[in-house]
């Protein structure tokens, strides 16, 4: 699995995060997601994160949920 950036599939990736693709298009993130090993950890912090966001919009996030995001923020970026 490569470590390089991927950029060719920023966008894609960055609609699939806001369920703007249609089918066809959501499978191929998807198969990029499992092919690329940086997207697939990049892509897979920032849906996390973004589940997270959601929540907090309606309720705190407790701080143990809080640490265990910057812990795997830190991974994330190494
Ligand atoms: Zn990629």
């Amino acid at each position: 699995m490569s470590e390089t950036p991927c950029r060719g599939c920023e966008e894609l990736l960055e609609l699939y995060l806001d369920g703007e693709l249609a089918e066809e298009e959501v499978r191929e993130a998807e198969e990029h997601l499992d092919a690329c090993g940086f997207c697939h950890r990049h892509y897979r912090f920032e849906r996390l994160l973004r589940a997270y966001m959601r929540q907090a919009i309606s309720e705190p996030i407790p701080p143990e949920l809080s640490s265990k995001l910057a812990a795997l923020a830190s991974k994330t970026e190494q």
